[in-house]
């Protein structure tokens, strides 16, 4: 990331001082940020900002968390992370049905915190999509798999010919398998592969809730996978 432009991020927390702390924190690892305190500054401002990454509180005045979400991810793939306040299942997984790329749960660790933004803003910026790639022989950047198509260079998926819209994280994990089909991986390992994150592991759930979404897409029935399939007790795996 030396001599490219500071990276941005919009701090979207209504209570001044965990805003506060959140700004120091990551400024001083050397990013810009921009803080909004209500959720319809905060939509205005992710669609005109060009953020590399969004952190998102739930419980906001205007609209909440989970509102801004939707439609920034009508709009634009910047990475969101969602802060919830609460040990809440419910909220977690709709903010990843919203398209959130991931949620901390509060309080959290400043390392954790800075561990989380940049595996997300080098996902985002496919540092390690290219690094991955670069391995791989020029003429592979097709995959397919019983009707499903993977193009790696378009970064688009379809099945049967038409195309399936998948958010950026559910698109990785798609690749993910597909490059290593038949190898089943626990949820660890694919956290740290596709998330991009080492030492510090999200919620394991958030792998499950993802992968729920992708199969709602290109499954037949999502409650049979014939794609990404379960290896119970261990993890998943593409068949
Ligand atoms: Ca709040």
């Amino acid at each position: 990331m030396d001599g490219e432009r500071k990276k941005k991020i919009l701090i979207v927390e209504d209570e001044k001082t965990i805003s506060e702390i959140l700004h120091y924190t990551i400024t001083r690892e050397g990013y810009e940020a921009v803080c909004a305190f209500d959720g319809l500054s905060a939509l205005d401002l992710a669609l005109e900002g060009n953020f590399d990454l969004i952190l998102l509180d739930v419980m906001l005045p205007g609209l909440d968390g989970f509102e801004v979400c939707r439609r920034v991810r009508e709009k634009l793939d910047t990475p969101i992370i969602m802060l919830t306040a609460r040990e809440e299942e419910a909220d977690k997984v709709f903010g990843l049905e919203l398209g959130a790329d991931d949620y901390m749960t509060k309080p959290f660790s400043h390392a954790e915190l800075i561990s989380r933004i940049k595996a997300n803003i080098r996902r985002y910026h496919g540092e390690n999509r290219t690094s991955s790639a670069s391995k791989e022989p020029a003429d592979d950047s097709v995959i397919s798999i019983n009707g499903l198509v993977i193009n790696t260079k378009k970064y688009s998926v379809s099945k049967n010919g038409t195309e399936i819209s998948l958010s950026k994280k559910e698109y990785d994990l798609v690749e993910f398998f597909a490059k290593n089909r038949g190898t089943v991986f626990q949820r660890e390992e694919i956290m740290e592969k596709v998330w991009g994150y080492d030492g510090f592991y999200g919620d394991l759930r958030t792998v499950d809730v993802t992968l729920a979404r992708i199969r709602k897409k290109i499954e037949e029935n999502p409650a049979e996978p014939e794609y990404i399939q379960n290896k119970r007790g261990v993890g998943y795996f593409m068949s």
